[in-house]
């Protein structure tokens, strides 16, 4: 066990303390802390009999260790972030397709791979953040919106070149062209307040604080600001408001965490066992709000805090073309210094 907790480093481990083969068991590797899904295990393992242990570390380590572990990796199910990242365990051949007529009834066509290889299980809006002090919401309709001068020095982001503007910028390029995106991201970041640097959460922060008054970033950090342990966190969620862009037909641009079956599971059927019973409602309602995201199971009541968020219209449909145009969107940042 020790070897496996330093061969894996910054990866915080649960203590593992079955073999990795066993008939009652199932290893996960998450990008979600063990804390956050300590819960569904709880129940899981209580309607099932089948124990799982959990390594949780940060998405992209966790996905490189898969990858250099090849066949002698331990994982069996691997939760992840990002349609484009889990298409790329799909076309590294990390993943393997799961035959399941309950994760094809449960989730939505637009959030899992049509080959089955990965399945969405929370949906993830890129927002607009306002401080209500100084904007009128109003005024913010779409993404298209913050390219307008009036925006000239007001508007926060992190760096283009994570991926959650990547993505975003792809989606951009599925549905409006290579051109529109550019053009996009020449004004957006022609608009910003200062350089990008920080995380999603700061750039909230930064819009209560009246850094600038508007911010590009994830709802679920939004929801987190509102249950932070620091009082500051707390003013900044009253401060500031949440808008869900809408570009004509075009809705918001979400992305999604997701659950595979690895390839070199040893426990398939408690891994698919486990899969499933993440898409539940019981199980959805959990991981969902946990995480202030919404619930992939489009039967699941969200959250009072999420329900006064206002209605969400989620572009799902670019889901699956994130990784066909991620490179193109990953030029176009480079291209516009963002
Ligand atoms: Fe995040």
């Amino acid at each position: 066990m020790k070897l496996i907790y330093t061969a894996i480093g910054l990866i915080s481990l649960l203590p593992i303390t079955a073999s990795f083969a066993n008939e009652n068991t199932v290893n996960i590797y998450s990008f979600r802390q063990a804390e956050l899904l300590s819960p569904l295990i709880t129940e899981f393992t209580q309607q099932t009999g089948i124990n799982v242990n959990v390594v949780s570390g940060k998405a992209d380590k966790l996905f490189q260790r898969l990858i250099d572990d090849g066949d002698d990796s331990f994982a069996d199910v691997l939760l992840t972030v990002d349609a484009v990242r889990l298409e790329r365990a799909k076309s590294l051949n990390i993943i393997q397709p799961i035959n399941s007529t309950f994760l094809i009834n449960n989730i939505p066509s637009n959030l899992r791979d049509p080959e089955n290889y990965w399945f969405g299980m929370s949906i993830r809006a890129r927002s607009i953040f306002y401080n209500k002090k100084y904007v009128n919401p109003q005024q913010i309709k779409s993404y298209q919106s913050l390219l307008d001068k009036q925006w000239k020095g007001q508007i926060c982001s992190r760096k283009g070149s994570h991926m959650y503007n990547v993505s975003m910028v792809a989606s951009f390029i599925h549905q409006h062209g290579w051109a529109w995106a550019d053009n996009w991201v020449k004004k957006f970041t022609s608009n910003l307040a200062m350089r990008p640097n920080g995380g999603d959460r700061d750039q909230i922060r930064k819009v209560a604080r009246g850094e600038c008054t508007v911010a590009i970033a994830n709802s679920y950090y939004y929801g987190m600001l509102s249950a932070s342990s620091k009082k500051s966190d707390r003013d900044a969620y009253q401060q500031v408001g949440i808008i869900f862009p809408k570009d004509g037909q075009t809705g918001t641009h979400v992305n999604i965490s997701g659950a595979a079956l690895t390839h070199s599971s040893k426990n398939k059927l408690n891994a698919i066992k486990f899969i499933e019973f993440l898409a539940t409602k019981k199980a959805q309602k959990i991981y969902a709000n946990n995480n202030y995201e919404f619930p992939i199971n489009p039967d699941v009541k969200l959250s009072f805090l999420l329900e006064s968020w206002g209605n969400l219209h989620a572009d799902t449909e670019s889901i699956h073309q994130l990784y066909k145009n991620f490179k193109q969107a990953n030029g176009v940042i480079k291209k516009n210094h963002w």
